[in-house]
């Protein structure tokens, strides 16, 4: 598969700035105002990784950079194309094989704060699992500070609909008014999970409040096997929901009732900002994982009809009316022929 096609190669795309705002705002790029770290286990690797995020000039989007490794590190875009491996987490490498894991939690506390614009330095292979959500992320971010710089956004808005099916297994993106729409449904045998569904659109706040506490988990009976298989070695009840048949193992209980798909929906935030723009546009997941989505992002580049880039507007503050009437105008707004989009 050929990533020719790919959003970042779309730079060039002619964007009208017309809008029929009377007091247009466009919506500019954004990055941490300075320099922050943490420190953590790696989920799967089990090892212990000190992470920092720096501010980045518009237009770096977000990089890992491994700075452990001798002879000046290596440096990995986080983007679809350099995805190695997807099978429990998300694994970017460069073309040398050096590798960063589990980046979705990260990727999507980013989506969900707008930041388009991050190195993020590691000493290790693997982001820190942190309390296995994107919680601690978004607190990280929001001590550091977040500006604004002087570059217009950009978002990719997806224009038709494909889909990827799995066996029982099944991932869409298909267009939606504005923004993103994540719809996600799981189905455990498990009884303490069983049948969940969740749909959100996804903005700064609904993100904080909604999604970012929801953690990653694992079942009990899958834990030798994953740990045989190299991975869920750092896995821990203070960074995962761990189930063992009707049973929820950690103390506390859970953050939401519904937390496991919300978790889903989180993972798919993340996977989706591997584009390296904010989407618009409705994402499915039915029973899908890491590796699915990524099957389906495979499918949407390789199909450049399917989207287009278009500059991001922020809604005029006389648009008083609700979230629903507010995605209508914007969906006018946006129509194709205009190439621009609106955000709240
Ligand atoms: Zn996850």
């Amino acid at each position: 598969m050929t990533f020719d096609s790919s959003p970042s190669d779309a730079v060039g795309v002619p964007l009208t700035t017309s809008t029929s705002y009377d007091d247009p705002k466009p919506v500019f790029q954004k990055t941490l105002k300075t320099s922050i770290g943490c420190t953590g286990i790696g989920l799967h690797t089990g090892v212990r990784v000190a992470m920092k995020l720096h501010p980045a000039p518009p237009n770096t989007g977000i990089v890992f950079r491994r700075v452990d490794l001798v002879g000046g590190g290596a440096t990995i875009k986080a983007s679809w194309a350099q995805v190695v491996d997807s099978r429990m987490c998300t694994v970017l490498a460069d073309e040398n094989g050096i590798s960063v894991a589990t980046v979705e939690h990260l990727m999507s506390a980013l989506y969900g704060l707008e930041v388009d614009n991050v190195v993020v330095e590691l000493n290790g292979p693997e982001v820190p699992a942190m309390d296995g959500s994107a919680a601690p992320f978004i607190f990280l971010m929001e001590c550091a500070g977040i500006v604004e710089q002087d570059v217009r956004r950009r978002a990719l808005r997806i224009l038709k609909q494909h889909s990827y099916v799995n066996g029982d297994k099944m991932v869409a993106l298909g267009p939606w008014h504005d923004g993103l729409r994540v719809d996600f449904h799981i189905d455990f045998r498990a009884p303490a999970i069983g049948r969940q569904s969740c749909s959100f659109v996804v903005g700064t706040d609904t993100f904080k409040e909604e999604l970012s506490r929801a953690r990653t988990f694992g079942l009990l009976s899958d834990v030798t096997a994953l740990r045989e298989a190299g991975l869920a070695r750092g896995g821990s009840l203070s960074n995962a929901i761990v189930v063992d048949g009707n049973r929820i193992l950690n103390e506390d209980g859970l953050r939401h009732d519904d937390e496991f798909v919300r978790h889903k929906a989180l993972d798919a935030v993340g996977d989706l900002y591997l584009t390296g723009f904010p989407i618009i546009g409705h994402f499915i997941g039915r029973c899908s994982s890491h590796a699915d989505t990524a099957r389906l992002m495979h499918q949407v580049y390789a199909d450049p009809t399917c989207w287009e880039m278009v500059e991001m507007w922020h809604r005029p503050a006389s648009d008083t009316a609700s979230w629903l009437n507010k995605a209508g105008i914007a969906a006018r707004a946006a129509a194709p022929e205009r190439r621009s989009a609106v955000v709240g």
